[in-house]
């Protein structure tokens, strides 16, 4: 029988190992569609699951990689036939069913969408999970009301995954874009997605006071911890803030002084169990309201062998924008 080659994780006692293996299609897990991979990305996820720095991986041995773009190559799912092709985000793919860091991958038809007509398969991995939820938090911003008018939105994180592509998006959307990085090197990069002006993220990541002087209507933050406490703090009455992530810390500590007195609203998002009709109009929407050329700006891509490296760069915040896989490479 044909093998492929796979990245697994796998544990013995406290040490985990990760190395590539050759599977065959007896090997995956159970699922109506088998799938060729040809792109993934490195999303921050990955990265803690690959380096063991965050609790993701939840069977073991497991093939990591929580997306990818591919075509059919068999399928006994209804909506999905040999050839068509498909984009995956999510849904425990990578953390406890085997994932995306494989030539092939066998899932739940119930997990595909069909790729966005107006993108390439690599195309769709540069936006990937982070860039998708991205999108999943300017829809929430739009959900709730705010518009470009009623004044600027913060993006904090702003040279990583998320942050770039919420950058870039909200610039086309007519937003006025404050980008925070701890990266000064990157202030041109955020300038060129749009930002029209970026803060040291230093101004943030302290404890600070329960309210501050307000700054911006709206933000879209993936960092947590003070971060986010201090965003929501400097929020402007009426305002509303997104909340996807934790590369500061998972922890909250804030009062509720801004939501008592402001109306600042909290909006959580959650991009891994997200139902299918949420992820048809986020997709739909990427493919609307980014920028095909600052994804590319935005954008690297790497081939198999460096999963490894991207994944551990990744977790110590030393990635700029999106990480392409090129699963054949
Ligand atoms: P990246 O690593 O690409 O970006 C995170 C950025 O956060 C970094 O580039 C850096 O930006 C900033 N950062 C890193 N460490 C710190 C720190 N200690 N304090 C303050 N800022 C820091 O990751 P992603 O954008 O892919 O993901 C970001 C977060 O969102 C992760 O926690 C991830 O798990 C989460 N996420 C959640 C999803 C969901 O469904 N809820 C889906 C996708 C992601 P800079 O250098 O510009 O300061």
């Amino acid at each position: 029988m044909n093998t492929f080659k796979a990245l697994q994780i796998s544990k013995d006692g406290d040490q985990q190992l990760t190395e590539s293996v050759q599977l065959s299609r007896d090997d995956l897990m159970p699922g109506d569609v088998l799938v060729t991979v040809e792109y993934s990305t490195i999303n921050y996820k990955d990265g803690l699951a690959i380096t063991g720095k965050g609790p993701v991986v939840r069977k073991w041995p497991m093939i990591p990689g929580i997306d990818f773009a591919g075509t059919v190559i068999e399928s006994d799912h209804a909506e999905f036939s040999k050839g068509d092709a498909v984009v995956l985000n999510g849904w425990g793919v990578g953390e406890a069913h085997y994932g995306a860091y494989a030539e092939e991958a066998r899932v739940k038809g119930d997990w595909l969408i069909k790729k966005p007509e107006g993108m390439t398969a690599k195309q769709c991995m540069a936006v990937g999970t982070a860039g998708y939820t991205a999108m999943l938090s300017v829809l929430a911003l739009e959900r709730y009301g705010i518009t470009p008018e009623q004044g600027p939105v913060l993006v904090t994180g702003a040279s990583g995954g998320v942050g770039s592509v919420a950058v870039s998006i909200l610039a086309k959307l007519g937003y006025e874009v404050i980008a925070s990085t701890g990266r000064k090197e990157h202030a041109d990069f955020l300038r060129q997605l749009g930002a029209s002006e970026v803060i040291d993220r230093a101004e943030l990541s302290e404890k600070g006071r329960p309210m501050g002087k307000e700054r911006w209507r709206a933000a879209v933050d993936s960092i947590g911890s003070y971060t986010l406490a201090n965003v929501i703090a400097q929020t402007q009455y009426g305002g509303a803030v997104t909340s996807c992530g934790l590369a500061q810390g998972a922890d909250l500590p804030l009062t509720v002084m801004p939501f008592i007195l402001r109306g600042v609203s909290l909006l959580g998002i959650d991009s891994v169990m997200a139902a299918k009709e949420v992820r048809e109009q986020a997709w739909a929407r990427v493919q609307q309201d980014l920028d095909l050329e600052k994804l590319e700006l935005l954008s690297e891509t790497v081939g198999f062998d460096q999963i490894i490296e991207k994944a551990t760069d990744i977790v110590d915040g030393k990635i700029k924008g999106r990480v392409i896989v090129d699963i054949a490479k």
